[in-house]
């Protein structure tokens, strides 16, 4: 606005001027006025000095902003490792590595296809009452809810891993164990993150840890098939939460961000005839040819990783036989993308092609389009305090590959879009993961442990303030 700039532009002046009333007074202690050439020479040097003003206050200006650009801080720092409370804590995972392994095995021949987690959550259920907890329940869902209470005041922060897997049918499970990997169907996703998350909270107890936050330990189900027991968990808890810690994905993979999901189901119809007397008849099949040349055609962002858009056309179909025209053809689209405003772009360009294709074709169109998916982000993403915190405790652990990125799908999904502050810890290093021959690394399992208290700890030290 010119009314600001000029505003502004005066300030500046006046600083300017003060700056150089101030250069201009005489050096303290000298008493003797100065000769004629020596004034000249400081009034030459003064000068520069007034037109190095302006750009250094520019400088400092930049300087200034990027400082603030960078967000918030991170809540760890390295010496939290040497407060005795970590030391006891550390202590303790190092002295159980071999029943912890014993118990990630036994938990995974465990088996648990998305619909069928009962078992595991009786035997987590047992196992977070006899940890301690303040109380334990299963809720409508089936999910496994643990809560070790803070004090009154302290945030609400959900830690959670996942008890389904995607093995439907797959009943008979055996982990084979072969120097520092362990493999087995589910060994990684999301077990050792359940493993994880039960010797958290024991280490906790056993440390005589008195947390000033509430936590919630959820053994969800139905992870797999669209977050259900997460959603449901959130839609009917009268808790309001400020923190949801998702233990999945692979060690290393920070995702500061929801994937949202698009996409859906395009069917083309027409009055369909013989091959004889198909000539002029409008045809759906040709109507799926050409509008998927064009949704193909499409331009979308893989840069910057912010607007990440991809689209895949998974099935097609249409007609019955080979001597007819179809009377009905499909196709699919799926459709994800790290950010809102390109998934509902890429949304409406589908739409419109197949629009358009079916009035050129001469047939009917119904267009299916799914936007139940949303894409959200971290406030703050990268530079948000639960990123940064992430961040330094991998670096701090040594861990290798991190990645940091907005393409999400994890439980933290459904925090977002609760408007919960969310994040995903991953479990250990794998391989496979969804194929029978899944397989994970058992160093990186007590990495990850370590990560996830460190997390807690440092959460306790000092949660931000609201602004
Ligand atoms: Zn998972």
């Amino acid at each position: 606005m010119p009314t600001g700039g000029s505003q502004d532009h005066k300030t500046l002046q006046r600083i300017d001027f003060w700056l150089i009333k101030k250069s201009w007074q005489p050096a303290k202690g000298n008493p003797h006025p100065q000769e004629n050439n020596v004034t000249e020479k400081r009034e030459e040097k003064m000068r520069k000095y007034i037109l190095f003003i302006p750009v250094a206050t520019f400088i400092i200006c930049l300087f200034v902003f990027n400082l603030n650009s960078r967000g918030e801080e991170s809540l760890f720092s390295p010496k939290f490792v040497s407060s005795p409370l970590v030391q006891k804590i550390f202590s303790f995972i190092e002295m159980n590595e071999e029943t912890i392994i014993k118990e990630w095995i036994y938990l995974t021949e465990m088996p648990a296809p998305s619909g069928h987690e009962e078992t595991r959550a009786e035997y987590l259920k047992k196992e977070f009452k006899a940890a301690g907890l303040d109380r334990t329940y299963l809720d409508a869902s089936g999910n496994v809810v643990g809560i070790l209470k803070g004090e009154s005041g302290g945030k609400n922060i959900i830690l959670s891993a996942h008890m389904d897997t995607v093995f439907q049918g797959v009943w008979e499970i055996k982990v084979k164990r072969e120097g520092n990997r362990l493999k087995a169907p589910g060994i990684g996703d999301d077990t050792a993150n359940l493993i994880n998350m039960l010797w958290s909270l024991r280490t906790l107890k056993q440390s005589g840890f008195k947390p000033v936050h509430t936590y919630y330990f959820l053994g969800t189900v139905g992870e797999e098939v669209a977050l259900v027991g997460m959603r449901d968990f959130l839609e009917r808890t009268a808790e309001d939460f400020d923190i949801l810690l998702a233990l999945d994905g692979d060690l290393g993979k920070v995702h500061y961000g929801a994937l949202g999901f698009g996409g859906g189901k395009i069917i083309f119809r027409g009055p369909g005839a013989h091959t004889m007397q198909s000539r002029g008849v409008p045809s759906p099949n040709l109507a799926v040819a050409k509008a998927l040349e064009r949704i193909y055609a499409l331009e979308l962002p893989s840069q910057p990783i912010d607007k990440w858009t991809i689209l895949n056309v998974g099935q097609i179909g249409g007609g019955r036989v080979r001597n007819a025209v179809s009377q009905e053809s499909f196709f699919t689209v799926d459709l994800r993308s790290a950010d809102q405003k390109e998934l509902e772009h890429a949304q409406a360009r589908v739409y419109r092609i197949c629009q358009e294709v079916a009035s050129e074709v001469g047939v009917e169109v119904e267009i299916e389009l799914d936007d139940t998916a949303r894409a959200y982000r971290l406030p703050g993403g990268k530079s948000s305090f639960l990123v940064q915190t992430t961040l330094d405790i991998l670096e701090f652990l040594k861990v290798r590959d991190v990645e940091v990125n907005p393409l999400g799908s994890t439980e933290a999904n459904a925090g977002l879009a609760k408007g919960i502050l969310s994040l995903n810890l991953g479990r250990t290093y794998g391989r496979y993961k969804h194929s029978l021959r899944e397989e994970a690394e058992i160093d990186g399992l007590f990495l990850a442990l370590k990560q996830i208290l460190l997390m807690i700890y440092s959460l306790e030290q000092k949660y931000p303030q609201a602004p």
